[in-house]
């Protein structure tokens, strides 16, 4: 079914800026080097400047961000990385293809992301890192997560894959770990038009190692491997798409705002009532996905669609309970579970949601309102 109003539109967005984004692909077709060239090189400096971090690696996706993040670290086969169940599949699977093993501790019922005392309960000597995750968009207190790391020593790798530009006091998460992963899957807030990612750190050493690791493992001398290094190379031309992209991040997230300030105005009143619960409103949020509480999500998925307007789950099961992670289920995660049974993505995408905040709220409203 074709929905009037579509839970994302990646290809409307990169419509909007077609004309610098032809003229990138162009560069790239009549570039001299097509494999880690100047375009590859100047989003790097674009992005990290953007940042205000020292060094940015480009990479083949956020997933592989993750993973090269861990290696770079040089973390001991079996450390155990805390992080949070609720997020996607690839935070656990880039801990695991890093040789480590996920610990994954109940996120908060007030912020939705990593609980502070179930992550110092957690904390026992196998742990080696934490990575925290800026889910929709809402950054960790990083500054009270790093104080936790360095009284006890522990690596900080940030997945950063739906907070690009978001803030905590100001500084830009990515900032704040020892190193940070960013994705640019066509849907995320910068994203082009096929996969991507980035690692980003402070560190030199970090950065030499993750640049290597990239890159069959070489580090100056070029054909001698001094890492275990795989292919996992940005290419030119997501490069260059990338580059056209990121002067209009900002702008995208100020919209991105706008329309979740407008989904508050409009279910305030049905968030009142506790027909739905509303997202954690958090300072410095970049709003990659405005994910509501729903009792009766598959109907209201079903009932959302008749009217015409797509939602998605952002995710149905929770990385603890998917067998591939099987092994690392460890403890009950009551509000994990909570959350991974009710939440709803509304379109947050400004593209295709600005124009219809009044309409999608009004729907929802019907849907969740008794008698309906
Ligand atoms: C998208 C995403 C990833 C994976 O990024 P890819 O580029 O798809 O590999 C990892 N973590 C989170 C939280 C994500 O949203």
């Amino acid at each position: 079914m074709t929905l009037r109003i579509p839970q994302a539109a990646p290809q409307v967005r990169i419509a909007r800026f077609r004309t610098s984004i032809d003229a990138a692909i162009q560069r790239t077709v009549d570039s001299p080097a097509y494999i880690l060239g100047p375009e590859v090189e100047a989003f790097e400096t674009g992005f990290a400047a953007y940042l205000g971090v020292d060094h940015c690696i480009g990479v083949n996706s956020g997933t592989d961000a993750l993973q090269i993040a861990c290696q770079a670290l040089g973390l001991p086969r079996g450390g155990e990385i805390i992080t949070v169940s609720m997020t996607a599949s690839a935070t656990g699977s880039a801990i695991v293809a890093a040789g480590c093993n996920p610990r994954f501790v109940d996120v908060s019922p007030d912020t939705w992301d990593i609980d502070f005392d179930q992550l110092a309960a957690a904390i026992n000597p196998r742990t080696v890192a934490i990575m925290p995750v800026h889910l929709h968009g809402r950054p960790v207190d990083m500054p009270r997560l790093m104080a936790i790391a360095d009284r006890y020593g522990l690596a900080v790798i940030e997945d950063c894959a739906q907070a690009h530009g978001a803030t905590v006091q100001g500084r830009r998460a990515g900032t704040f770990g020892h190193v940070a992963a960013f994705s640019f899957y066509p849907t995320k807030n910068l994203g082009g038009i096929g996969d991507g990612g980035a690692v980003v750190t402070g560190d030199a050493q970090l950065a030499r190692r993750a640049r290597a690791f990239r890159s069959y493992g070489w580090m100056e001398d070029r054909g001698r491997s001094e890492l275990a290094g795989g292919n996992s190379r940005l290419s030119e031309l997501q490069a260059a798409i990338l580059g056209a992209l990121l002067p209009h991040l900002d702008s995208g997230n100020a919209d991105r705002a706008d329309v979740d300030a407008s989904y508050r105005k409009a279910l305030e009143s049905l968030a009142v009532s506790g027909r739905i619960g509303l997202p954690p409103h958090v300072q410095g949020a970049v709003h990659h996905q405005f994910a509501v509480l729903v009792s009766n999500r598959d109907a209201t998925i079903r009932r959302m669609a008749e009217a015409g307007i797509g939602t998605a789950v952002h995710y149905a099961y929770p990385v603890h309970r998917q067998p591939a992670f099987s092994a690392f289920a460890g403890s009950e995660l009551p509000t994990t579970d909570h959350l991974a049974d009710r939440l709803l993505s509304l379109p947050i995408q400004p593209e295709v949601a600005a124009a219809h905040v009044p309409e999608i709220a009004a729907a929802l409203t019907r849907i969740v309102s008794p008698g309906a």
